[in-house]
């Protein structure tokens, strides 16, 4: 059966304060042990907070490029997360996708590259309001792991979670309801057994995002095709305990 998964994404949050801070009280906590935890702070953090974090909490990054090194100001690599000792990257967030512009196909590369050098990857997707409302959800989110499985083996999906994030529920305080969240999780994995294989699809975990917090992921995390979550706000605050326990 496939792990339980809860990653906090800090974005563009944090300084050292916040850092001694949050690691303290993530270490006091009784964490559920079948849970596997990443947490995800800006690049300039990234190996301070690996080396600060207690054991049961692995560290990601929030993007990277799919070039091991050379002439890309201000990007990083795969090869170098790995020289730091951080196992995790998010690729395709959709602040990624729609502030900075970039699209499936790079994020398809991105991915193939990481992957291959031995990370492990959380694959954003998600509609936009004006595509849920157009009745486009699955067809915008199965084009985008479409795009992604172009550049990966049916192995190389064992080093893959996906995140499936409505863009109109991100930062918006508008969950998706534990109803609207199950059905897309469904039609995505059903997705993947058509379009990849029966196995990536019972063992792949595609974890819930947007506007999760104490409160509401309890119940999000009864529905039988959510494998966990990726929180942004909630992250950064105490509460993240309780997302991180939510099956307890
Ligand atoms: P919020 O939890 O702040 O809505 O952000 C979700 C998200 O984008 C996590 O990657």
């Amino acid at each position: 059966s496939r792990k339980f998964f809860v990653g906090g994404n800090w974005k563009m949050n944090g300084d050292k304060k916040f850092i001694t801070e949050t690691i303290e009280y993530l270490g006091k906590a009784n964490l559920d042990k079948n849970v596997e935890i990443v947490i995800a702070p800006p690049s300039i953090y990234l190996e301070c907070v690996h080396y600060l974090a207690p054991r049961n909490i692995q560290v990601s990054a929030q993007n990277c490029y799919s070039v091991a090194k050379g002439a890309f100001t201000g990007e990083i690599s795969p090869v170098m997360l790995n020289d730091i000792g951080i196992e995790w990257v998010i690729i395709g967030h959709s602040e990624r996708r729609n502030v900075f512009g970039e699209t499936d196909n790079l994020i398809a590369e991105k991915i193939g590259y990481t992957v291959g050098t031995g990370l492990k990857v959380i694959a954003c997707v998600g509609e936009k309001l004006e595509e849920r409302e157009a009745g486009q959800t699955e067809a915008v989110v199965f084009q985008q792991v479409k795009a992604i499985n172009n550049k990966l083996t049916e192995s190389d999906w064992s080093r893959v979670v996906i995140a499936y994030e409505p863009v109109w529920a991100i930062g918006t305080g508008k969950t998706a309801t534990p109803q609207q969240a199950q059905e897309v999780h469904e039609k995505l994995r059903e997705f993947i057994k058509n379009e990849i294989s029966e196995k990536v699809a019972n063992e792949i975990r595609i974890i819930y995002g947007g506007s999760v917090t104490g409160s509401n992921a309890k119940d999000l995390a009864k529905e039988k095709d959510i494998d966990g979550f990726l929180v942004g706000g909630a992250s950064l605050k105490p509460e993240f305990v309780d997302i991180i326990n939510a099956k307890l």
